[in-house]
C-alpha cells in the first residue's frame, strides 16, 4: 500500500514533466557530424500497469553521400506476437532538432516510424530527435514482456532503422530468430523503477539513486553497443565476480531468481570462464562490464550487447551443463553481434555459427577434447543429422531468416547446426592458428561496425592464403549432403609402400577437401584428398605397410559416411602392369638361385658321402 502509494505520487510528478515535453521542445542544438550515434532516454516503469513512459533523444548523423527527408525508426512493441498480448507503443510527440514534427507508424507489420525531416538532412550532417512515447508491456515469456515477476526489456525504445547498400532496412519484427540490424551506438538511460526492485541491463551501472518509493538507475555506454536491454525483477538475487581479460578485470553480475542460487553461480562462472576464453582466442571484450541474467523465455537465451537473458528453465543444478552451453553461446553473441555486428535477419549466418560453434569450444577449452566431441556430437551434428533423416533436404547455411519462413526448425537445425559444423570444418581447413587469426582478423576490423558475409569470405581467403570459392560455393551459399566411401590398394616396392586410396561420393556432388586416415601397424596418418563432385584418387608413398583405411573418421566434412576401416587390398595387377620388367627380372633371379640351390643341396649329398 506505501508503494502504491509512492508510485501514485510519481506518476503525477512524471505526468506532469510529460506533458511539459509534450508543450515545449527543447531548443535546437548545433549539430556536429560523430563517428557514432547517441540514445539518452529517461523512463519510467509502473510495474502495477505494466507501462513504460519516456522521453528519448536521439543524436543522429548522416553518415552516407545523399540527403534524407525522412528518418526511419523501429518501433518493435507494435509486433503483432507482441501485439496480440497486449502490448502497443505511442508515440507522442516528436521533435527534430527543436521543431515539432509530423510521423507516420508504417512498416508491414506496422513496426516502422516513419519521421518527416522538417528540411533534408545533408550528408555529414547531424540532427537532434526527441520521441515522447508510452509502451505497454504484454504479458508474455519473451524477451520484451512480463511473466511472473520479471520484466524482460528489450526492443522496447524507437531505435534507428539501418541505412546501407540496398535503402533503408524496414524489414518486420522476427518472432522465431532474429531480423534485428543496428548500427553501434552510445546509450545514457536513466530508468526508473518503485523502490526494492532490481534492475540488470546493458551499460555499466553508475549510481543508483534511492528515493523513498523509487530507484532511479543510470547506465552509459564508454563504448558504443548496438541496443540497449534490460530485466527487472523485486525477486533478483545478484552474484558478482571478475573476468580477466588482458591486463584488465572486467566485472560480471548473474542475476537468478530468489532460490536459484547455485544456478545462479554455474551462470557466473561461465559467464566469466567464455569472456576469459573468447577475450583470449578471439579478441578482448572490449567493456567492463557484463551481466547474465534470468528471464522467462520460450527459448533458451537471447544475446543482447553487455547483458544476455537466459531461460529460468535452465536453472536448476541438473541442467548444469544445457545452462553452461546457453550461457556459453549468449555470450559468444557479444563477439558475433554485439562488437561485430550482422544483419541477423538478412545474415544470419554471421553470427548464429559463430555462437553456436563457440559455445562447442568453451567446453574444449574448459573440460578437454574428449567433452567437446561429447557436446558438439549431440548437440550440433546428431541433431542436424536427425532433420536431414526426416526431412531428407537440405539447405544452404547462406539463407536469410525470411528465406525460412515459417519453418523454424529448418532455421535453426541449418543456421546453427550444420553452420557450426560448416565452421568446424573451415578451422580444421587452416589448422587453429590461422582460424583464430581468422577470428582476431574479423574482430579486429570490423569491431562496432557491420560484418557482411562476402567481407567474411575476403578476409577467410587472406588468411588461408587461397581462394576459398570452392569452400563457400558449396558448404555456405550451396547446399548437399556428401556421402563417402573409401577404397585402398597397395603395392610395394623395396621398402615402400604406394597406397592409391579412391573416395567415392554416392550423395550431393559438393566439393571438399576429405580428410583419410591410414592405420598402419604401429600408427595411424591422416591425409587429404580433393573430392570434385562424385569421386577423387590420390597415390601415397609410405615407409610402413598400410593395413585398413577409415574415410572422415572425426566427421569433419558434413554428411555421415561409412567410416569403418576398410582393409587394404593387395593390388597385383597393378603391379603387373607398372613394374613388369622388375618382374621379369625377379623371374629370372629366382631361376638362377634355383640352379644354386640345386647345385648346393648337389655338393651337401657329395660331402656326406
Ligand atoms: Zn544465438
Amino acid at each position: 500500500m506505501k508503494d502504491k502509494m509512492h508510485n501514485n505520487k510519481f506518476f503525477i510528478l512524471i505526468t506532469i514533466i510529460i506533458f511539459l515535453f509534450i508543450c515545449t521542445c527543447s531548443t535546437p542544438t548545433l549539430a556536429v557530424a560523430a563517428s557514432y550515434d547517441k540514445y539518452i532516454i529517461s523512463a519510467k516503469l509502473n510495474v502495477e500497469k505494466l507501462e513504460i513512459q519516456a522521453n528519448e533523444t536521439i543524436y543522429y548523423t548522416n553518415r552516407h553521400d545523399l540527403g534524407f527527408n525522412e528518418l526511419y525508426l523501429h518501433v518493435y512493441p507494435n509486433a503483432p506476437s507482441f501485439k496480440s498480448l497486449g502490448s502497443s507503443i505511442e508515440i507522442r510527440k516528436i521533435c527534430v532538432d527543436g521543431k515539432e514534427t509530423k510521423f507516420i507508424i508504417t512498416g508491414e507489420d506496422r513496426t516502422i516510424l516513419e519521421i518527416f525531416l522538417p528540411t533534408a538532412l545533408l550528408p555529414s550532417s547531424s540532427i537532434k530527435i526527441e520521441i515522447s512515447f508510452k509502451v505497454q508491456i504484454p504479458i508474455k515469456d519473451d524477451r520484451f514482456g512480463y511473466y511472473a515477476g520479471i520484466f524482460a526489456l528489450a526492443h522496447w525504445y524507437p531505435i534507428m532503422a539501418v541505412y546501407d547498400e540496398r535503402g533503408w532496412n524496414l524489414d518486420p519484427y522476427w518472432d522465431s530468430g532474429e531480423s534485428f540490424y543496428f548500427e553501434c551506438a552510445y546509450f545514457n538511460v536513466t530508468f526508473s523503477v518503485p523502490e526494492g526492485y532490481v534492475m540488470a541491463a546493458t551499460g555499466r551501472l553508475n549510481e543508483i539513486e534511492k528515493k523513498a518509493g523509487e530507484w532511479i538507475y543510470k547506465w552509459y555506454t564508454p563504448l558504443p553497443v548496438r541496443e540497449f536491454a534490460a530485466a527487472v525483477s523485486k525477486n533478483y538475487g545478484v552474484v558478482s565476480g571478475e573476468a580477466s581479460v588482458g591486463t584488465r578485470k572486467v566485472k560480471v553480475y548473474s542475476y537468478y531468481l530468489l532460490g536459484h542460487e547455485v544456478a545462479g553461480e554455474i551462470a557466473l562462472n561461465t559467464a566469466i570462464k567464455s569472456i576469459e576464453h573468447y577475450s583470449k582466442y578471439y579478441s578482448e571484450y572490449a567493456y567492463p562490464e557484463f551481466r547474465v541474467v534470468e528471464v522467462y523465455g520460450w527459448f533458451g537465451g537471447m544475446e543482447y550487447p553487455m547483458f544476455v537473458m537466459i531461460t529460468s528453465s535452465l536453472y536448476s543444478p541438473e541442467r548444469k551443463t544445457m545452462l553452461e552451453l546457453v550461457v556459453a553461446h549468449e555470450t559468444a553473441h557479444n563477439w558475433w553481434y554485439g562488437m561485430v555486428g550482422n544483419h541477423e535477419g538478412l545474415e544470419p549466418t554471421m553470427d548464429e555459427p559463430f555462437a553456436e560453434y563457440s559455445d562447442t569450444l568453451y567446453f574444449k577449452w574448459v573440460y578437454g577434447e574428449k567433452k567437446f566431441e561429447e557436446i558438439f556430437d549431440s548437440t550440433v551434428r546428431r541433431p542436424y543429422y536427425r532433420f536431414l533423416k526426416i526431412r531428407g533436404k537440405d539447405y544452404p547455411i547462406a539463407w536469410s531468416v525470411f528465406d525460412f519462413g515459417a519453418d523454424s526448425q529448418a532455421y535453426f537445425t541449418i543456421v546453427y547446426n550444420k553452420g557450426a559444423m560448416v565452421l568446424r570444418m573451415l578451422n580444421w581447413l587452416m589448422d587453429d592458428a590461422k582460424y583464430f587469426e581468422l577470428m582476431n582478423r574479423l574482430q579486429e576490423k570490423y569491431r562496432f561496425k557491420i560484418c557482411k558475409l562476402r567481407d567474411f569470405k575476403v578476409e577467410a581467403e587472406q588468411v588461408y592464403g587461397a581462394s576459398l570459392d570452392w569452400f563457400f560455393n558449396s558448404w555456405v551459399y550451396g547446399s548437399g549432403v556428401p556421402h563417402y566411401t573409401v577404397e585402398a590398394y597397395t603395392r610395394q616396392t623395396g621398402l615402400t609402400y604406394t597406397l592409391h586410396l579412391k573416395v567415392k561420393n554416392t550423395g550431393d556432388p559438393v566439393i571438399a577437401l576429405v580428410p583419410v586416415r591410414i592405420n598402419t601397424r604401429l600408427t595411424s596418418i591422416t591425409v587429404t584428398l580433393w573430392v570434385n563432385g562424385t569421386q577423387g584418387e590420390k597415390d601415397i608413398s609410405l615407409p610402413f605397410e598400410p593395413l585398413t583405411v577409415q574415410v572422415d573418421p572425426n566427421d569433419i566434412v558434413p554428411g555421415e559416411d561409412d567410416n569403418k576401416p576398410v582393409p587394404v587390398k593387395l593390388n597385383i595387377m597393378k603391379a603387373l602392369n607398372v613394374d613388369f620388367a622388375l618382374l621379369i627380372t625377379i623371374i629370372l633371379l629366382s631361376l638362377v638361385d634355383f640352379a644354386g640351390i640345386k647345385k648346393i643341396e648337389n655338393r651337401g649329398h657329395e660331402g656326406r658321402k
